[in-house]
């Protein structure tokens, strides 16, 4: 039994070895931010850092900043910091456009280094721009390729010698299910295909170790634990024994051995510059390097302890507390296989979210029926879990989310 009480909650955030990491960032007062996986908040020293950005190196420095100030860098330094913290060597790994466009290169290099084969497997149920990145590859690759959709559990007996690469998720982004990266890595490998992982919901949240799995592509996004703000910069890995041979379609000049001889030909850069495609958008790039600061001096281990417990304690109060009112955890119980956030499926789930957001609790909602809580341990306490599950279960109680003002959706949820 997990102990719930307030009093557990105070003297574990007491003794908490992370409670010192708040203070890195610049939170709202009075909010408790359950959606970090969603978009992390404003880490300090970011707005600092872009001020500095626009007034010093854009507007006095002008288009010298591109080499004083390090711009053109930027890619292949803040991929090198993302790097440890998701198992890679410093130049497996690159900062570039967005994730969707991200699995577009990644999938179309891994196809093309498995000629011949013209199936990639994913699974139903994926997030969505995974699967419509994938059905936008293999209708453009031609009418050989195809994207084939198979429940977890049954990709060993999907793989064939037809598959050219298998796209998962590493963390599903409603359940929070996570794959034993290593296990389906060696599956893809002994069946010839290329493993590709997304690591959107595992970057700075769970440890990942690419290069351990052996895993061949990754890909992942900047805003969400990583908290780069607003439509953030992605990233991607390739293993070193594919960066001298990897192709990609997107043969922007940023991919170039030399963007600036300024020749007709494209010849792709040695190294993992040849996944880049244009000019680095060097504003949304300042902010995630400097926003990239919260994760000093703490190693992933240490943030994976705290997210379980914390996750651990939302599962056992949400029993206690919101089983009654029918709430049901989508998310496995036992942490090996979980992420960093959990997954309540509600009837009339969106307005019960709206309610509670607007009693300063911030989490958000799936169709059709998923309220998602995502912890993150570098900002969040054990008495925030307790007093977010308190207020919830007030809503709950007095059907306050039955409120009019509860019921419209806006365009994001
Ligand atoms: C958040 C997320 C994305 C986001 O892709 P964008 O191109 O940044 O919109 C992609 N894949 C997964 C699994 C995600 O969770």
């Amino acid at each position: 039994m997990i102990p719930t009480s307030l009093d557990w909650c105070r003297a574990q955030d007491a003794a908490d070895p992370l409670a010192h990491c708040r203070d890195r960032f610049d939170l709202p007062e009075s909010t408790i931010y359950l959606d970090g996986n969603s978009l992390g908040p404003l880490p300090r020293g970011v707005a600092e850092r872009l001020a500095h950005v626009v007034a010093s190196e854009w507007r006095t420095d002008l288009i010298k900043s591109w080499n004083t100030a390090g711009w053109v860098d930027l890619p292949r330094r803040i991929g090198a910091r993302i790097a440890p913290m998701i198992g890679a060597k410093p130049h497996e790994v690159v900062m570039a456009d967005s994730t969707s466009v991200n699995l577009f290169k990644v999938a179309a290099a891994a196809c093309r280094l498995n000629p011949g084969r013209t199936e990639i497997i994913s699974e139903p149920g994926n997030f969505p721009t995974d699967l419509y990145m994938m059905q936008g590859l293999t209708d453009f690759l031609g009418p050989d390729y195809v994207l084939k959709t198979v429940p977890r559990g049954e990709i060993m007996d999907a793989l064939g010698p037809n598959t050219a690469a298998v796209l998962l998720t590493h963390v599903h982004y409603v359940t929070a299910d996570m794959y034993d990266m290593q296990a389906v890595t060696d599956l893809a490998h002994k069946a010839g295909a290329m493993m590709i992982w997304d690591l959107s919901h595992s970057a700075g949240a769970v440890p990942v170790d690419l290069n351990g799995a052996n895993a061949d592509f990754a890909v992942g996004c900047g805003y969400k634990y990583l908290n780069g703000g607003p439509g953030a910069p992605a990233f991607l890995y390739v293993a070193e024994r594919h960066l001298e041979v990897a192709r990609q379609p997107l043969s922007g000049w940023f991919g170039h051995k030399a963007p600036f001889d300024f020749v007709d030909d494209f010849t792709p850069a040695a190294d993992i510059r040849r996944m880049l495609v244009g000019t680095p958008p060097v504003l949304g790039a300042s902010a995630l390097d400097a926003a990239l600061d919260a994760f000093t001096g703490v190693d992933m281990e240490t943030i994976r302890r705290k997210s379980v417990a914390l996750g651990d304690l939302f599962i056992a109060l949400s029993r206690e507390r919101l089983a009654r009112f029918g709430l049901e955890c989508v998310t496995p119980e036992n942490p090996r296989v979980r992420g960093s956030h959990v997954s309540l499926r509600c009837d009339n789930g969106y307005a019960v979210m709206q309610a509670l957001i607007d009693r300063g609790v911030i989490g958000d909602f799936r169709a059709p029926d998923h309220m998602r809580f995502g912890f993150t341990p570098l900002y969040l306490g054990f008495e925030d879990i307790y007093r977010a599950v308190e207020i919830l279960e007030d809503i709950l109680a007095r059907e306050t989310w039955r409120d009019a003002r509860y019921q419209t959706r806006g365009a994001v949820t």
